[in-house]
């Protein structure tokens, strides 16, 4: 498992970026973009992504 980002809704605000414990997440073209490998579904992107575009 891994968090679900809809490209469509980021509006590439860096916000989940910070707040990911293990750095699973980076900026590729102005979008929030997730390494499946490293994420640990903790959750901490969806409840502070003011688009609501992560999900688990
Ligand atoms: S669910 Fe947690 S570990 Fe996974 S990308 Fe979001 S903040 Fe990082
Ligand atoms: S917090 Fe939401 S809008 Fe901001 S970069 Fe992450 S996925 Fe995109």
């Amino acid at each position: 498992m891994a968090v679900k980002i809809d490209k469509e809704k980021c509006i590439g605000c860096g916000a989940c970026i910070d707040v990911c414990p293990v750095s699973a997440l980076t900026m590729v073209d102005d979008k929030s973009t997730v390494d499946e490998a490293a994420c640990v579904d903790c959750g901490a992107c969806v409840s502070t992504c003011p688009v609501d575009a992560m999900s688990l």
